[in-house]
Formats: structure tokens, C-alpha cells, sequence
């Protein structure tokens, strides 16, 4: 399957100059979004996946049908306040300004091989802040998959060392 043939371009979204590549007519449509789903969970398997982490809220989307699949369990990171119990945070870098994710603290067992679960890899911000979300836990990073990478914004340099799949490249 073609999957680049099932992602809208919206151009000029969420602002002028900006081409963002919409996912949810991968999700509206059953094959597609089992074909997505599929890649990654042959990827997961291939680095040996005991948890997966996914940021809001799209890494959820991707990530929980993937945790589903491999029988493993599924940790959300979220924005600062949106989760109950004790957290620790990390804070990045956005083109304009700076954001924070958190992670419930005992969400990562040491030790543990987490595979990171975004749908799309732009400059790298979110999945960085997300790799050391999950090491400051004592977890593992087994690998991170997207099902979108825009190659042009080298979000990649960003996750040198660690193993990275994503299914569409532009
Ligand atoms: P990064 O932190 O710059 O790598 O941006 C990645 C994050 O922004 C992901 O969580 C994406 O959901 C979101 N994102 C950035 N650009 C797009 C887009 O064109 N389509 C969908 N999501 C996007």
C-alpha cells in the first residue's frame, strides 16, 4: 500500500507558508490505518518493545492500536497539569519561544526498552524532549517511529544514536 496516497496536504495551516500534512484521512480510512499500525508494530518487534510512549495527542493515536497489538503497555507524555500523579518534566525548544512535556514518574520501569510513537517528525523538538523524558526514568530507547518525517527540517539529527523508523518521508 501506498501510504503517502492516504495524507491530506492542507496548505497555509496553521499559518501562511506552512504545508502540514494531515494523518486523520490515514485514521478515517480501516486498511490504511491498519497498514500504519502494522509498519510499526513489525518495527517494534524488531528492537524489542516492552512499553510504548507517545506525546499528546497524535503519539496516542499511533501508539495505542501499535501497544495493542504487542500486548505491552502504553505511557501518554502530555502537556504541563494534564496528568494526575507525580511527574517530572522536560522543557524545549519551539521555533518561537519554549514548551514543556511531563510523564507520570513511575510510568518507565529502569531498564525497560521503550519505543517512542509520534505521527509526525518535524525539527525533532517534541521526540528529544520526549527521548529524555524516558531516560531521566532509567528507561531504555529502543527506537522511535513516526509515520511522518519531513526530512527537510532534520529532526533526525536530533535522535543520532538511536534506532528511528518512519513510513513516509518528504
Ligand atoms: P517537532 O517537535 O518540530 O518535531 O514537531 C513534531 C510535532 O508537531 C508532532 O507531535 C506533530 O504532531 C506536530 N506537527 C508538526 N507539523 C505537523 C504536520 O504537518 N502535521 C501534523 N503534525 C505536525
Amino acid at each position: 500500500m501506498d501510504l503517502k496516497e492516504y495524507v491530506t496536504i492542507v496548505p497555509d495551516y496553521p499559518k501562511k507558508g506552512i504545508s502540514f500534512k494531515d494523518i486523520s484521512t490515514i485514521m478515517d480510512n480501516g486498511q490504511a490505518y491498519k497498514f500504519a499500525t502494522d509498519e510499526i508494530v513489525k518495527f517494534a518487534k524488531e528492537v524489542n518493545t516492552d512499553i510504548i510512549v507517545g506525546p499528546e495527542a497524535r503519539g496516542f493515536i499511533i501508539g495505542c492500536p501499535v501497544a495493542y497489538a504487542l500486548e505491552v503497555g502504553f505511557a501518554p507524555v502530555r502537556k504541563p497539569g494534564k496528568l494526575p500523579r507525580e511527574t517530572i518534566e522536560v522543557e524545549y525548544d519551539l521555533e518561537y519561544g519554549k514548551d514543556t512535556l511531563t510523564i507520570h514518574k513511575d510510568a518507565i520501569k529502569p531498564g525497560q526498552r521503550v519505543l517512542i510513537v509520534d505521527d509526525l517528525l518535524a525539527t525533532g523538538g517534541t521526540v528529544g524532549a520526549t527521548v529524555e523524558l524516558v531516560e531521566k526514568l532509567g528507561g531504555v530507547v529502543a527506537g522511535c517511529a513516526f509515520i511522518i518525517e519531513l526530512s527537510y527540517l532534520s529532526g533526525r539529527e536530533k535522535l543520532q544514536g538511536y534506532d528511528m523508523r518512519s513510513l513516509i518521508t518528504y
